[in-house]
């Protein structure tokens, strides 16, 4: 007797891509390979599992990434700490400095696939979700970094949205940001009274995310607070409006946000976000910058590098609300038969209508004619295939098109001979 099985549910936060909707996610990113190739970008892949201590280094260990999402456990055979990819960045950079990438000549790269991060699951949040990940590796810019949202305003475009809002900070560089930081504490500290538990655990950790906060009663504290653009120095100064001109050439709209920091520790100079109303509160799409700091932190040689990463789901989701992304047919023929002879006639001639370039379905399973009628039509095949017993007797198949609702029953329906059948759809289909 087989025991009782609990039945076995998809881990909290993370969805099943069921056949029909997966035809959007490939429709999506048929788009994307196309448009990253214009561009010249190349595919990479890492692992998704990496040492823990990449992301620890990588991200910044009081991020909320580090802190709080990320799905790690110790490697029971050999005591190694691991984590999930919570993003691609710091695997990408690990990746390029392994194979000493960097050696020769710069990169422009991307990945695409899976990311995890223990979060309360909502809308637009989920604990495995999907990030296209782009990376220039080795430009020092500022001409990389408005190719980049350039690049962006061309996708948008491609996809018919045209109510993504682009904000842009400068972050400057590391000693900027320190003495930023110093007047930024004392200013918090003045203001102690009025923190909330987040921001006093901030303060002394990463005071620019307390700037970051959503409670309306700190907003005020956070506007009037020190700003780091008061603290950036000419080179920087430079290659920030060294973007800005390329966007302006470009004809790309943004609004300065001198309090877009991000949730990673490692940008610096250029940050943005691109931003949409349509999706409630989960409304980034896209976030990204430079970090010319981070190879060197992963042992590497320093070079400058800069990069965005796009969130798959969200992107999907404000496609599909304005695009009809029409379902394409599972095959051209769909083969219908009746009898043990007429089954094994079906899957030789399905073989050679493949061998033309034709996909070809041939019906499976103990049904009648009705119901076989009917799944091919459900199919959205072209024309359909039918062997029944007079056709293999006479060496003949009848073809049945079905979408031509215009043609009269006779047109619809022709016998051509078993030879001609290939010769004979592949020039209707
Ligand atoms: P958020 O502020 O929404 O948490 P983030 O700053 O943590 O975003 P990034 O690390 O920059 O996000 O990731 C890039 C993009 O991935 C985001 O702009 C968003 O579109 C998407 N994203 C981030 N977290 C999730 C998630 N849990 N589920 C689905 N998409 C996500
Ligand atoms: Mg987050």
């Amino acid at each position: 007797m087989t025991q009782s099985f609990k039945k076995v549910h998809a881990v909290t936060g993370m969805k099943d891509i069921l056949p029909d909707t997966s035809y959007q996610w490939q429709a999506l990113e048929a788009i994307m390979h196309e448009w990253l190739a214009q561009y010249g970008y190349r595919n990479m892949r890492t692992p998704i599992l990496e040492h823990t201590r990449l992301f620890a280094r990588g991200i910044g260990e009081v991020t909320d990434i580090v802190e709080k999402e990320m799905y790690s456990f110790t490697d029971s055979l050999n005591g190694d700490q691991l984590t999930m990819r919570p993003e691609f960045t710091a695997g990408v950079v690990r990746a390029a400095i392994e194979h000493n990438m960097l050696y020769e000549r710069p990169h422009r790269v991307f990945t695409m696939g899976p990311v995890f991060r223990h979060e309360r699951p909502q809308r637009g949040r989920y604990r495995q979700f999907h990030q296209l990940s782009v990376e220039a590796l080795g430009f020092p810019g500022p001409d990389v970094d408005a190719e980049h949202i350039i690049m962006l305003g061309r996708l948008w475009k491609k996809l018919g949205l045209n109510d993504i809002r682009l904000e842009l900070n400068s972050l400057g560089q590391a000693h900027e940001r320190q003495a930023h930081r110093q007047a930024l504490v004392k200013y918090l500290e003045q203001h102690r009274d009025i923190l909330d538990d987040d921001a006093q655990r901030r303060m002394y950790t990463n005071p620019l995310r307390v700037l970051d906060t959503k409670n309306p009663a700190l907003q005020e504290m956070a506007n009037n607070a020190p700003r780091l653009s008061d603290f950036l120095g000419d080179e920087s100064l430079s290659h920030f409006q060294g973007v800005c001109d390329r966007l302006h050439e470009a004809g790309i709209q943004y609004q300065l946000n001198p309090r877009l920091v991000r949730g990673l520790d490692y940008y610096n100079l250029t940050v943005f976000e691109w931003i949409t109303d349509r999706l409630g509160a989960q409304g980034t799409v896209c976030g990204g910058g430079r970090y010319d700091d981070l190879i060197a932190l992963l042992g590497g040689k320093p070079a400058p590098a800069v990069g965005f990463a796009i969130g798959l789901e969200r992107l999907l989701d404000l496609w599909l609300q304005s695009s009809d992304v029409a379902a394409p047919a599972e095959c051209d023929v769909y083969m219908i038969h009746q009898g043990d002879a007429a089954q094994r006639r079906a899957m030789v001639l399905a073989e050679q209508l493949r061998d033309a370039g034709l996909t070809v379905i041939v019906h499976a399973g103990p049904s009648g004619f009705r119901a076989q009628f009917r799944r091919a039509d459900a199919s959205g095949a072209t024309a359909a295939v039918i062997l029944g017993g007079t056709e293999i007797e006479n060496g003949t198949a009848s073809v049945k098109w079905l979408r031509q609702a215009d043609a009269t029953a006779q047109e619809q329906q022709e016998t051509v001979s078993q030879q001609e059948l290939v010769m004979h759809l592949k020039a209707k289909v």
